[in-house]
């Protein structure tokens, strides 16, 4: 089998292999990226009331981009006040992030509970273990 001279992947984004850099997508997407980026924070820049729909409309970069975007912090919104998009459990509108407000409490809520039912699935364990410990050791005493 070959050797790979290079650290190579595949790119998310267009599946071309290419050698890995501090960018996680290959040469051609990262420059259509910064393309992108640029469009829409030179149209942001000027349209602070710009709402996503605008956005999408104006600069031709897909929604689920601009999401992305934003997400990761590429785009700044904070003093953009009608960017928003949907959050990924109920679709009403962030600006953070990838869940609302109350779907992100519903989690934590979820998580929680999964949390102590693990604790006591734990402790229940512990105590069963303790049992058979003390049952093993009458029959060794035996
Ligand atoms: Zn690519
Ligand atoms: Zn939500």
């Amino acid at each position: 089998m070959a050797t790979l001279e290079y650290d190579v992947q595949n790119c998310p984004n267009c599946g071309n292999i290419f050698r890995k850099t501090t960018w996680p997508v290959c040469q051609d997407c990262k420059n259509e990226m910064e393309n992108e980026l640029s469009k829409c924070t030179e149209f942001i820049r000027r349209n602070r009331q710009t709402t996503m729909s605008q956005l999408v409309e104006q600069t031709g970069v897909s929604e689920i981009n601009i999401t992305k975007y934003i997400r990761d912090g590429k785009i700044n919104i904070s003093d953009v006040p009608n960017l928003s998009y949907p959050c990924d459990l109920c679709e009403s509108s962030i600006r953070k992030g990838n869940l609302c407000v109350k779907c992100r409490m519903k989690i934590n809520t979820d998580i929680d509970k999964m949390k102590r039912n693990e604790q006591e699935d734990r402790e229940k364990l512990a105590k069963e273990n303790r049992a058979s410990f003390i049952i093993q050791d009458r029959f060794n005493k035996k």
